[in-house]
């Protein structure tokens, strides 16, 4: 899997082709024989403003173009991604979040999610702005974080 990091803002989805269908299909394909709970788009090499996250009992959420409207509350807990094998840290998120964006049809949508659901699309979302969950905790504990990733590389 491609490391996001040098990537910066990534281009929001025109239109619903069937080629924004295949690629929805071949990252759920990614993110569940990974055992992910969600995926970006740029994650596989994509550009696009797209989003996968395993809703639990919703089952798969797909969101083109997400956006944030409104967040309330904050929590914080253990936290990795598909991009960082193994490495693992305590990141503060909001706890509760209302997101607008499109479905898979292109029909517009808005949906609030809280625990477990809210941190992965936040996660994601982040992803899509080039902000990794490491940008999110303190200096010294990245450093650590960085360090044993390194190591792990070796
Ligand atoms: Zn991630």
């Amino acid at each position: 899997m491609r490391n996001p990091s040098c990537l910066k803002k990534v281009r929001p989805v025109e239109e619903v082709t069937p080629e924004i269908l295949n690629l929805i299909k071949d990252m759920a394909e990614t993110m569940y024989t990974a055992s992910g709970v969600g995926l970006a788009a740029l994650q596989v090499g994509v550009q696009k403003r797209i989003i996968l996250v395993d809703g639990e009992e919703d089952g798969l959420i797909v969101l083109i173009n997400p956006m944030i409207i409104k967040s309330e509350g904050e929590v914080a807990a253990e936290e990795g991604c598909l991009s960082f094998p193994n490495i693992y840290s305590q990141v503060k998120r909001s706890s509760n979040v209302t997101i607008k964006a499109l479905n898979e049809n292109g029909d517009p949508v808005e949906i609030t999610k809280e625990g477990l659901t809210a941190r992965a699309l936040q996660h994601e979302i982040d992803h899509l702005d080039g902000i990794l969950f490491i940008d999110r905790i303190g200096r010294t504990e990245r450093q650590v974080l960085l360090n044993k990733l390194k190591k792990k590389k070796r």
